[in-house]
């Protein structure tokens, strides 16, 4: 049996239950109850949604100096000439790129890597976007990179990866300061810690 067999099986309602429990943080219960609003929602608030989420898809992309997701060619930070480009700051993760723009104590750009080295779920250096780090690098306005990786095992190891990858450069490298508790994330850091983090970072 496809897979378009078992959803035409599964009914149109159920497949729907099915794809709204694959969201982040979405268990059944609550895709039971998204899809019962759905259902019973006004027709033109959730085909707005619908065109919402495919024009998401279809139309970001990565930032061409950051690979932050944006519209445009360049993201809204990179493209903002009060921003400090002699610092850079390394996050995993898009999501924390915003928790750190919501401490407002940063005024640098950032690099997303879109990922972290996890060895053992095939996570290497070629699926990050180390090669478009190492471009900026090379251009030679930069003079702090700021290592922003979340304070795990995986995130320690990317972080002493790419220092090494830098360490030619000349660069100062710092790693933000041991504020967010060990092995958890920069997304569910408040922005209290994280500008501590950023004020304490030290030099790696
Ligand atoms: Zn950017």
């Amino acid at each position: 049996m496809t897979l378009s067999d078992s959803n035409q099986q599964l009914g149109i309602i159920a497949r729907l239950i099915e794809e709204l429990g694959k969201l982040p943080g979405i268990g059944p219960k609550s895709a039971e109850r998204l899809a019962h609003y759905i259902l019973t929602a006004d027709k033109k608030q959730v085909l707005s949604l619908a065109e919402c989420l495919r024009s998401v898809k279809e139309s970001i992309k990565q930032c061409k100096v950051c690979c932050n997701p944006t519209e445009n060619e360049l993201c809204l930070i990179c493209s903002d000439p009060r921003r400090d480009s002699s610092v850079v700051c390394i996050v995993e993760q898009p999501r924390d790129l915003s928790s750190i723009e919501r401490s407002g104590m940063f005024r640098g750009l950032y690099h997303v890597l879109h990922g972290k080295l996890a060895p053992l779920d095939n996570m290497g250096p070629d699926n990050l976007t180390i090669d478009q780090l190492m471009l900026r690098v090379e251009k030679g306005d930069i003079q702090e990179i700021i290592m922003a990786t979340n304070p795990t095992m995986e995130g320690d190891g990317t972080s002493l990866y790419l220092s090494s990858l830098l360490g030619p450069s000349g660069i100062k490298v710092t790693r933000l300061a041991r504020g967010i508790p060990s092995g958890s994330g920069l997304e569910f850091a408040n922005s209290q810690i994280l500008a501590d983090a950023l004020e304490g970072r030290r030099e790696l």
